[in-house]
């Protein structure tokens, strides 16, 4: 037998966001064990926000399972949260989202490293050089002397734990950083993403490093980019049927929702979206090819392949909880009909109107 070091991973009741928790629990296991194996466990609940003191026990319910490259016959957990019924707890927004494996998504997290309570490379005081060569820069005075090794042990990290992470690069501010996870299903691909938020908030520990997720960090008044969490998407009806007729009833139905889209893409919106630094106003909707002050970017390739392909929701913001997005996403999609159905119910609809 072999004591396994399994880190329980959940996501607690803090509101507008929740924080990620975990705890580890010693098993043994002949050989390195399967999810379906995995012990249901518990938690205090009323140390996270999800429980009154008085009947305090939260259920751990084991739902995605990844190596640990960072500990020895370690794994990393993610759980659902339950009630002590065994029902989802209201934070739990895993349970209720809309979830379908041919819907794939890319999503790109945007983040902030901090220390002392400014920007990585920010000076105590006041601002380092404007904006224009941190994006993709190179160079100490572009990157400075350790964020490059904490995103490359971040790239390591997030591949021995057998996550989907697709790229990084420097971002528009200093200090800023990016991520991409690919996943199909929207459950899956949201899972890599808060995997991928832990490995990286635990790695930073040691170089006394935060994590700022924050879309507007260093606030409205200054010309510093924010932080998003672009969010790219395809069904496999966009990627192999596709077409003009079928994206316009979509984008129709994204302008239809667009404000339940905006109430689960991030607290403080209202501050990244405003029609600059790359984004379109926050009650507005609009889509254009290859455009980046649009809500909804088209790659020129889903053009010349016939309306077919991913596309691009760049207002999600990088503090959002990526179930509900990809959720929403996906709940969305599905009120368009698809196909021949599809197209002989609109001409009905056109015709009722
Ligand atoms: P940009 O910075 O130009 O917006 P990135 O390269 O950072 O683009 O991100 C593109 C994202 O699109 C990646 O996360 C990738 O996984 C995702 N992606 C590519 N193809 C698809 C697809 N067919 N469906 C969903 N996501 C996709
Ligand atoms: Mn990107
Ligand atoms: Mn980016
Ligand atoms: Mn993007």
């Amino acid at each position: 037998m072999t004591k396994y070091k399994l880190e329980y991973i959940w996501l607690d009741g803090y509101e507008p966001v929740p924080n990620l928790r975990s705890k580890t629990k010693i098993v043994a296991f002949a050989a390195e064990p399967a999810l379906e194996e995995l012990p249901v466990w518990n938690f205090d609940g009323s140390s996270t926000r999800q429980a009154e003191g008085s009947s305090s026990d939260c259920l751990l319910q084991p739902v995605a399972l990844f190596p640990d490259p960072a500990r020895r016959n370690g794994m990393l957990v993610m759980c659902e949260v339950l009630l002590p019924d065994g029902s989802p707890h209201p934070s739990n927004t895993r349970a209720t989202i809309p979830d379908d494996p041919g819907t794939w998504f890319g999503f790109e997290q945007e983040y902030f490293l901090y220390r002392d309570g400014v920007p990585l490379g920010f000076p105590r005081e006041g601002f380092p050089a404007p904006q224009g060569e941190y994006y993709t820069g190179v160079g100490y005075k572009n990157v400075g002397d350790i964020a490059r090794e904490i995103v490359d042990t971040h790239i390591d990290l997030c591949l021995d734990a057998e996550i989907n992470l697709e790229g990084i690069n420097a971002e528009v501010a200093k200090g800023q950083w990016e991520f991409q996870i690919f996943g199909k299903g929207s459950k899956r691909a949201a899972d890599e993403v808060w995997i991928a938020r832990y490995l990286l908030l635990r790695l930073c520990e040691r170089y006394r490093v935060d994590v700022n997720c924050h879309p507007k960090p260093l606030g409205m008044e200054h010309d510093w980019n924010g932080s998003g969490m672009h969010t790219n998407f395809s069904t496999e009806h966009l990627r192999n049927v596709g077409g003009e007729e079928y994206f316009e009833a979509l984008m129709t139905a994204f302008d239809e929702y667009k404000h339940d889209h905006i109430a689960v893409y991030g607290p403080d919106n209202h501050m990244r979206l405003t029609g600059l630094h790359e984004t379109q106003a926050i009650d507005r909707f609009n889509y254009g090819v290859a455009n980046r002050g649009a809500s909804i970017r088209i790659p020129h390739s889903f053009v010349q392949n016939g309306h077919k392909g991913y596309l691009e929701d760049r207002r999600p913001n990088s503090l959002g909880d990526p179930y509900q997005i990809a959720g929403r996403i996906l709940q969305t999609i599905e009120t368009v009909p698809t196909g021949a159905a599809g197209a002989a119910q609109r001409v009905v609809e056109e015709v009722a109107a």
